[in-house]
């Protein structure tokens, strides 16, 4: 569905129009920052497309439930500007203002249109996607992916880590390069699971964590203005004369010696060997999470920090790498933190329950889910996370506690869902969607 500033006052009429009933899930982005490719304009509806697809592949919604949109609100990248044979609206991005009002036509349109309908925001700029979280979470039934997704699919990955390592959250010292939505999400969410898991509270978790953006170490005395997103986490105990010397990564490693690195900077290989080789000497098992994608943006290669630190490392990255064999014979497969491992299952469940919104404990809950489905055998193999494969499996689960965490909370509402958990997990599975093939079609896999 394509949306623009031509439309507005009809958005509700365009829905309707579509024809589409029992809606479940829209994926809807404005393009602005697709991925590590930037301001893609309308361009950038492949990524609500994808994701929609995911949710058919991962989750069982049914295809015809599941609507891909893209509001077109302009781009700002000049070779769009200047393309006749560029499809969306040829001018500078609209002003808040404009973006706002839109945003608020499409929410309420889909209120009324499809009731029924979970909304995923998917790559919209830093400077609307906290600020759209806090406008609408509360209002409608919706969540972020970059931020909330992320987070609780890296939280549940790192508390895996966790329980190889030994150290509790507390004694871990957190360097994050990036503070951008996917940094935050990534530690509010840890904070969150952390506090849950170990009996503590988020406020000592948030203690964990070191960010690091452009111009070094967040801190409170660094003499910046720093963005709300980033205030949560700034250092109040760095001095300003220290402040003036942690500018850059290397220089905030060794002055805090880390234990665990997340890399989501999205600019490329940054953990060197010297910056790996100094967690490594912090702790015995130092956690190693470079999670920028594409490949080419990951802050190490995981074969490398596999031998920087003598198999040591436990690892998930953002993208897909293959398993290093160590000179001892020891074959390590890195995990990958993949948002695909949660948001299908909270909107399946999501879709099921339809809580007028979705607070942050139904996205805790998913966390906990996938946490606890990575099994011993997982995790003496060093794995993070369950296989991938089984998707369709880990996405009812992931669905059926989310269910029931509405439930806790009092927010469900299809009274019809039963409150055992093995009897709706059945209820979950019934309503995934299989496609069938006539069985006169041969459908070749390649492997
Ligand atoms: P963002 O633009 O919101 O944040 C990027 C952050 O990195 C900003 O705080 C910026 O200041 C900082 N940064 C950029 N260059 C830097 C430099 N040279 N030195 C220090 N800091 C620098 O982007 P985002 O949405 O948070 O995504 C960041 C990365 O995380 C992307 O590469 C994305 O692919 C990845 N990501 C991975 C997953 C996943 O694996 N599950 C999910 C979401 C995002």
């Amino acid at each position: 569905m394509y949306l623009s500033k031509h439309m507005k006052g009809q958005f509700a009429h365009v829905m309707k129009d579509m024809h589409y009933h029992d809606v479940e899930i829209i994926v809807i982005t404005d393009g602005s920052r697709i991925l590590g490719l930037g301001d893609l304009g309308s361009n950038g509806v492949g990524i609500s497309i994808g994701k929609t697809s995911l949710y058919v592949a991962g989750a069982g919604i049914h295809p015809m439930r599941a609507i891909p949109v893209v509001m077109d609100c302009g781009t700002n990248t000049e070779k769009y500007l200047t393309d006749k044979n560029y499809l969306g609206t040829r001018e500078k991005r609209l002003a808040d203002e404009t973006f706002y009002s839109l945003m608020d036509e499409f929410m309420e349109g889909v209120k009324e249109v499809w009731p029924t309908a979970v909304i995923q925001f998917e790559d919209f700029s830093n400077n609307h996607c906290f600020d759209m979280l806090e406008r609408y979470q509360n209002k409608y039934r919706c969540f972020n992916d970059d931020i909330q997704g992320t987070g609780a699919v890296v939280a549940a990955g790192f508390m895996n880590a966790i329980r190889i390592s030994n150290l509790p959250p507390v004694q871990q010292r957190v360097v994050v390069f990036g503070a951008g939505s996917a940094a935050v999400g990534v530690c509010t969410n840890i904070a969150k699971l952390g506090a849950r898991l170990y009996n503590t509270s988020v406020e000592e978790v948030m203690k964990i964590f070191y960010l690091v953006d452009t111009k070094g170490l967040v801190t409170t005395t660094r003499g910046d203005k720093l963005a709300a997103h980033k205030v949560p986490f700034a250092r109040t105990d760095v001095t300003e004369e220290q402040s003036k010397t942690l500018t850059d990564l290397l220089s905030v490693v060794k002055f805090v010696k880390p234990t665990a690195l997340l890399g989501l900077g999205g600019v490329g290989p940054v953990f060197t060997e010297e910056i790996v080789k100094i967690a490594a000497a912090a702790t015995p098992r130092p956690i190693i999470f470079p999670l920028s994608n594409p490949t080419s943006k990951s802050e190490c290669i995981p074969e490398d920090a596999y031998k920087w630190t003598d198999g040591k490392a436990l690892i998930a990255s953002g993208s897909p790498f293959p398993s290093t064999t160590l000179s001892d014979g020891r074959v390590l497969t890195p995990s990958q933190g993949n948002n695909l491992y949660v948001f299908p299952g909270i909107g399946l469940g999501c879709a099921m329950c339809m809580p007028d919104h979705i607070p942050d404990e139904l996205l805790i809950a998913a966390s906990a889910s996938l946490n606890t489905l990575t099994l011993p055998e997982h995790l003496e193999a060093g794995m993070l996370y369950p296989p991938l494969k089984d998707i369709h499996a880990i996405s009812a689960n992931i669905a059926t506690d989310v269910i029931l965490e509405a439930m806790r909370l009092g927010i469900n509402k299809a009274p019809e869902l039963p409150t055992e958990r093995a009897a709706l997990m059945e209820v979950v599975k019934s309503r995934q969607w299989v496609p069938h093939y006539p069985e006169d079609i041969v459908i070749e896999v390649n492997e």
